[in-house]
């Protein structure tokens, strides 16, 4: 059988992440502990870690008389622990997405009609290194008890404490209505221009500003994605729960890359541990003891 859906993709995908930490008795609670990484051994990969200009890791893959073995370059040195965490499993599933022709095969057809190729890759390796941190099936079923709210997300950093943008990730990809959930950063942006396409994390200058992080859309609301790096401005709800370091909720406009502010939903926002986390629900959320829908 052939792939011809998000979702199929998306299951497989899961589906390999957890048939490999089966396979290897992988315990992910701990996270990366460095260039000997159990995973990375058992995956016949190498682990470099090194300082990289724009990103924080890289996954190469294996070339004849070049790279006997695919290579993940980690950027330990300016991230904290969680990011370093969910960095380390997002190259592994670039690792994964690559040996799996059906996955790979099914991205790159679609790529040409409504994505980038590099962001939709990057878009399901967050998707693997979710579930390598936590998984979903714990998330659907706490999602079921408790109903849906971003306000979940601190007694879940309890239980899963590796990475929070993995909980926020999981979140959306376990939710059975229309959402975006993303994690927000203040600091300041990260720019690749043109010209200088090698830009460096450490030489950019300019004000700072809350951006998205990362981003995720529910299983069902699959047609658009806000971009990495999508600014949210002083006057949205999100930069009132940065400010105010609280929970708020109301409505207010979805931050798209291309600045269209015309589509408000309702919106819930919470500041915890100095990011902001934020949900952006297009149809009703799950109340507290709803039925959910199939996985996918
Ligand atoms: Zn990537």
């Amino acid at each position: 059988m052939g792939i011809s859906t998000f979702r199929q993709a998306k299951q497989r995908l899961i589906d390999i992440v957890k048939l490999t930490k089966t396979k290897y008795g992988y315990d992910s609670i701990n996270g990366y502990i460095g260039i000997n990484d159990p995973l990375a051994i058992n995956l016949g990969i190498e682990v470099e870690e090194r300082r990289l200009q724009f990103d924080f890791g890289i996954y190469l893959t294996s070339e004849p008389g070049i790279r006997p073995k695919p290579v993940i370059w980690l950027d330990t040195s300016s991230a904290d622990q969680e990011h370093i965490n969910f960095t380390y499993y997002h190259e592994i599933s670039h690792h994964l997405i690559r040996q799996d022709n059906e996955i790979y095969e099914f991205l790159n057809d679609i790529a040409g009609q409504n994505d980038d190729f590099d962001s939709l890759i990057d878009r399901f390796a967050n998707i693997g290194a979710a579930e390598f941190l936590i998984p979903s099936d714990d998330i659907f079923s706490i999602q079921q008890n408790q109903g849906f709210s971003i306000q979940i997300l601190p007694q879940l950093d309890e239980c899963y404490p590796a990475s929070k943008p993995a909980i926020a990730i999981q979140l959306a990809q376990c939710a059975a209505h229309r959402c975006f959930v993303v994690v927000c950063q203040f600091g300041i942006l990260p720019t690749k221009s043109e010209s200088q396409p090698e830009l460096m994390k450490s030489e950019i200058t300019g004000t700072r500003r809350l951006y998205v992080q990362y981003s995720s859309n529910s299983p069902s609301q699959e047609k658009y994605s806000i971009g990495k790096y999508s600014i949210i401005p002083e006057n949205h709800l999100l930069y009132t729960a940065y400010k105010s370091q609280d929970y708020v909720s109301g409505n207010d406009h979805i931050p798209f890359k291309n600045g269209n502010k015309n589509w408000a939903v309702e919106c819930e926002g919470l500041y915890y541990k100095g990011k902001v986390y934020g949900v952006f629900n297009l149809s009703k959320p799950n109340s507290p003891g709803a039925s959910q829908l199939s996985l996918f």
